[in-house]
C-alpha cells in the first residue's frame, strides 16, 4: 500500500463510465458492521467519490450504531480492484529509497518518530502486512531485524523481494507462515484497506509469538482535518479505505483480536493538509509533485505541534499479544 511516502500519485480525471449511485439508494441493505457483525443501519456520515484516482461511482461513509466504526458503502469487490488501484496508486519508490532525504526521513519515522515505541524493542523477526516496495521493512532490517512482507500489488511484492525483503505477493488469507512466527507485525496504513479488518487482526495475532507487539497505522478519523474538510479530507480516500479508524475503534479491535492496546501517538503527512485544501478548492488535486512537497514544509512547524497535543492525521496504535507490559508507556 502506498503508504510512508509522501509521493501523490498522478491525478487521472474521473472517469466518464460511472455506475452512479442514486441518493436513495438503500446503502446498508443487506450489509453488516466490518468491526462487530451487526447490521449495518446506521447514520450517513457523509458521501464523496474517488477524488484521486478517478475511479467510477459515489460512495458513503456510514457509522454503525452498534459500535462506532465508520466503513464505506458500497465496498468494492475483488473483481472491481482494478479500477480503483492502478498501477499509478502504487509510488515506485524504488529510486528514491536509495535517495538521502527518503532514507533519512524514513530513519526519523523509525527511530524518531511514530514507530520509536517499536524500534526500541530488541530486533527479531518482523512482518509487513501491505509492505508496498518494501521500504519500511527495510529501514528496519538497517537496525537488525529480519523483515518479511505480505502485499497484494505484484509489481511492489517484487520490488521489495528484491530490495532483500522476504515477500509474499498476496494476503494473510495465503500466506505461508503458520502459528507463532514473529517479534512484531505492522500494517502500516494498509488496515483501512483490507476487506474485514477484525479477521486480519485475529491472522495477525495467531502469528505473533507471546509478547510480540503489533503496530498499526491508519489515517486518524477523528483528527481535525476530517472535521474540517469532511468529503474532501484527502485521507478519507474512497473508496479504497473500506473502514475508517479513530482511537476506540481501533482499540476495540484489538482487544476483540486478543491483543492489548498499549501505546497510541499520532503524526502528520505533510503535504495532505495542502492536498485537502485543493480538495476544497478543485475537487480534486490539480498541484503536487516537488513545489508542493517544499510548500509543505511550511505547514509543518504548526503540524508538528498539533502531532504533539495527539491531533495528527495519522493514528499510530501498539499492542500487545499476552500479558507483556514492558513496553506501556
Ligand atoms: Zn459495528
Amino acid at each position: 500500500m502506498p503508504t510512508t511516502s509522501t509521493e501523490i500519485p498522478a491525478v487521472a480525471p474521473r472517469a466518464t463510465t460511472t455506475t452512479e449511485m442514486p441518493a436513495t439508494a438503500p446503502l446498508s441493505a443487506a450489509t453488516t458492521c466490518p468491526g462487530c457483525g451487526e447490521p449495518l443501519d446506521g447514520r450517513v456520515l457523509l458521501r464523496s467519490h474517488d477524488r484521486l484516482m478517478g475511479g467510477p461511482g459515489d460512495f458513503a461513509v456510514l457509522v454503525c450504531d452498534a459500535c462506532g466504526l465508520a466503513s464505506t458503502r458500497p465496498r468494492l469487490r475483488p473483481e472491481q480492484f482494478a479500477d480503483y488501484y492502478p498501477q499509478t496508486y502504487y509510488p515506485d519508490t524504488a529510486g528514491s529509497f536509495g535517495g538521502l532525504a527518503e532514507r533519512a526521513r524514513l530513519q526519523a519515522i523509525v527511530r524518531l518518530g511514530p514507530y520509536r515505541t517499536l524500534s526500541r524493542r530488541t530486533p527479531g523477526r518482523m512482518l509487513d502486512v501491505g509492505c508496498g516496495s518494501g521500504e519500511l521493512a527495510l529501514t528496519f532490517a538497517r537496525h537488525g531485524w529480519s523483515v518479511a512482507g505480505v502485499e497484494p500489488s505484484e509489481a511492489a511484492a517484487a520490488r521489495a523481494a528484491a530490495g532483500g525483503v522476504e515477500a509474499h505477493c498476496g494476503t494473510l488469507d495465503d500466506a505461508p507462515w503458520q502459528g507463532p512466527t514473529f517479534d512484531a507485525i505492522v500494517f502500516n496504513h494498509s488496515l483501512e484497506h483490507v476487506p474485514d479488518p477484525l479477521a486480519s487482526l485475529r491472522q495477525a495475532a495467531a502469528l505473533l509469538r507471546e509478547g510480540g507487539m503489533l503496530a498499526v497505522a491508519v489515517p486518524n478519523f477523528a483528527c481535525w482535518q476530517r472535521r474540517l474538510f469532511g468529503a474532501r479530507w484527502f485521507q478519507l480516500d474512497l473508496p479504497r479505505h473500506l473502514q475508517h479508524l479513530e482511537t476506540r475503534t481501533l482499540a476495540d479491535l484489538f482487544e476483540r483480536a486478543g491483543l492489548r492496546p498499549v501505546a497510541r501517538t499520532t503524526a502528520s503527512m505533510r503535504p495532505a493538509l495542502l492536498l485537502s485544501l485543493q480538495y476544497a478548492a478543485f475537487g480534486r488535486v490539480r498541484w503536487n509533485g516537488r513545489g508542493l512537497r517544499l510548500a509543505a514544509w511550511a505547514v509543518a512547524p504548526a503540524l508538528w505541534v498539533l502531532d504533539r497535543l495527539g491531533a495528527g492525521d495519522c493514528l499510530h496504535m501498539f499492542a500487545v499479544r499476552g500479558d507483556d507490559r514492558s513496553t506501556t508507556r
